[in-house]
């Protein structure tokens, strides 16, 4: 038994696995490899084995970060093989992958054995553990000499590692896992291996974003006991679209919740303890951005307490809200909280140049408990029982409404306070993490606006030639709901096959600044996956919210449709690839638009 573990543990049997994964076609067969190997596994190979599957080199969360630069592996594989200059241009060409490079490296064995004549025993075989621990000691390495101990500890991987295991190996480390086993697969896999339901399986990785545990819950028959962790992000409810407050009236016909739709970065707030960290929309911590909110989100406590001096109750607690630029008792326009994302050290100056209020709408947990299961209506009476102690942080006003007559006069009081329009809520609506359902409903009055990735960057002329000034940009074809697939495993989708789920939906090159040109231009450089000299094909990765004056059907874009007159509205540094907006949003503006048109200039 302990001899079949010691097998199925080793990173050889891992990729063996993604080999199997990568030559199937079949998305139902790749499930079955996935579960088969993930069932043979003991709990600590389990753990890992799932994370590297998905992509992952830590859980989410987690604050290690490995960062090993393209450098450090060039330098690795150079010193470890008879690899050469012109080997390497060869294999990048025909594959494009440093996986592959590293792959053909160690099958020029002959050198690395002599060079550095280890005894037999010390090159035996890895274990996905001895990748993971070693992964650790990486992470947490700082100093001057840091490049040069990765380098090592790389080095001392990979000479024990056979061709195909430096490649999977290297693949992990780059995050270029191409192999089809993208996290919705994983999930399902999860779920067969372990004999539980993908929908309890996707429910729990949306509320404790961590893959690698739901596999242990789920191995473990534990599934139920998932709960949301400390600075561990959650996935953020969504909202739906409708175009008019009768529109929701009709659908929903009881009273609801009506709020101001604020115009600023979606945040999510933990504060456990003595600390207290803010996530962002694509789940990255965004902490360092907005000192100010989490001092003053370290000092809410209950309001029960009374006791202003008696900070004993340290109340933790998960909040949902939006964060905006506010100064002069008015929104700031959404570009100038941008600037503060752009910065990485927060002056006193920007900090009052560009003030901030984080308007709290939702909770999910509150003293130690998850609340995401209670109804609206619960969660907004635990809001109530928080004593704010300053103005950066605010509770959303919440009105009932029941009329469309009633949804139009909010509609234009959120207007007149410079706000974006209503989002309207069931009040016993649960809080669904990562989902767009009919839940909350979003009214805005102009066509909505596209998030969409930039795919290819065109250089400019006259005055902006030298600068990635003409972008072509992309919406998704992927449905979040869709049985066995969720929102977040677009990123590992689109890695391993662009073409099939990014449709192009036009060109934009209007409404930048020149400074958000440059930053564009350098970012853009950074990403370049093809270069045909007037243009570049870029990793998908930059997001862009644009405006337009109507959408139309078109040959042209493989989307189907083209936007009119686009506009860039923003840089959305705080959306992924994930966050991208889906045809299926498109189709419904393309549907819409005229009766939307008509109905405002009446
Ligand atoms: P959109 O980004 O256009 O899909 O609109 C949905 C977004 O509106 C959410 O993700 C929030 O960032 C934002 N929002 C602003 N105010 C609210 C609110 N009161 N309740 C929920 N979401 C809001």
């Amino acid at each position: 038994m302990i001899e079949n573990f010691k097998h199925t543990s080793s990173f050889s049997n891992f990729t063996e696995t993604c080999e199997l994964i990568r030559n199937t076609s079949s998305k139902n067969k790749k499930v079955d490899i996935i579960s088969n190997y993930l069932s043979t596994l003991d709990e600590e190979s389990l753990y890992k084995a799932v994370l590297f599957l998905s992509g992952r080199i830590f859980s989410r969360g987690s604050p290690h970060i490995l960062n090993i630069g393209f450098r450090t592996i060039m330098q690795s594989l150079f010193e470890i093989s008879d690899l050469n200059h012109e080997d390497v241009g060869k294999v990048h060409l025909e594959h494009g992958d440093l996986g592959n490079i590293a792959e053909y490296a160690l099958s020029k064995k002959q050198r690395t054995v002599t060079l550095f004549s280890f005894a037999k025993d010390q090159l035996d075989s890895l274990a996905l553990n001895d990748i993971y621990l070693q992964f650790r000691k990486i992470a947490n390495l700082s100093g001057p000499n840091s490049n040069s101990e990765k380098k090592n500890i790389l080095k001392g991987l990979l000479i024990r590692c056979a061709p195909l295991e430096a490649k999977y190996l290297i693949k992990i480390i780059t995050n270029e896992m191409r192999i089809g086993s993208y996290e919705g697969l994983v999930e399902i896999a999860i779920a067969r291996a372990f004999r539980k339901d993908v929908e309890s399986v996707r429910e729990a990785l949306l509320v404790s974003g961590d893959i690698a545990n739901v596999a242990l819950l789920s191995k473990n028959d534990k599934l139920q006991s998932v709960t949301l962790k400390p600075f561990v992000p959650m996935s953020f409810m969504l909202a739906d679209v409708m175009f008019t407050g009768d529109e929701i009236v009709e659908y929903f016909s009881k009273t609801l919740y009506c709020e101001f739709k604020y115009d600023g970065i979606r945040l999510q707030l933990h504060r456990f303890g003595d600390n207290c960290k803010l996530f962002s929309r694509n789940l990255s911590d965004i902490s360092y951005a907005f000192p100010e909110l989490v001092g003053s989100a370290l000092k809410i406590c209950k309001k029960e307490t009374k006791n202003d001096a008696g900070e004993v109750t340290a109340i933790n607690f998960i909040l949902d809200g939006e964060l905006i630029g506010y100064k002069d008792n008015r929104p700031l326009p959404f570009q100038e909280l941008q600037k503060r994302l752009r910065k990485k050290v927060m002056t006193n100056e920007i900090l009052n140049e560009i003030p901030i209020k984080y308007i709290v709408y939702d909770v999910m947990f509150y003293d130690d408990k998850s609340v995401i299961r209670d109804s609206l209506i619960t969660r907004k009476k635990i809001l109530a029982r928080l004593l704010l102690k300053d103005k950066n942080i605010i509770i959303a006003k919440s009105t009932f409404v029941k009329t469309g007559e009633e949804i139009n006069l909010n509609f234009k009081k959120s207007k007149n306070e410079g706000h974006e329009g209503l989002v309207i809520k069931d009040p016993e609506s649960r809080y669904h993490p990562g989902k767009r359902g009919k839940y909350w409903i979003k009214l805005k009055e102009e066509l909505d606006t596209i998030d969409a990735v930039v795919v290819i960057a065109e250089y400019g002329h006259g005055k902006r030639a030298g600068t990635l000034s003409d972008y072509t940009l992309a919406i998704k074809d992927f449905k979040p709901t869709t049985k066995g697939d969720n929102d977040h495993t677009l990123e590992s989708k689109i890695n391993n096959d662009p073409s099939s789920f990014l449709r192009i939906i036009g060109k934009a090159y209007s409404g930048l600044s020149n400074s958000e040109i440059d930053f564009m231009t350098n970012k853009l450089k950074s990403l370049v996956v093809k270069d045909e000299g007037s243009r570049i094909m870029v990793k998908p990765e930059i997001v862009l919210e644009v405006s337009f004056d109507t959408i139309q059907k078109s040959d042209r874009h493989d989307s189907g449709y083209a936007l009119r007159f686009p506009r860039i509205k923003n840089i959305r540094y705080d959306k992924g690839i994930n966050d991208i907006d889906n045809l299926e949003k498109v189709q419904n503006i393309y549907l819409n638009q005229f009766h939307i048109k008509n109905k405002t200039k009446q």
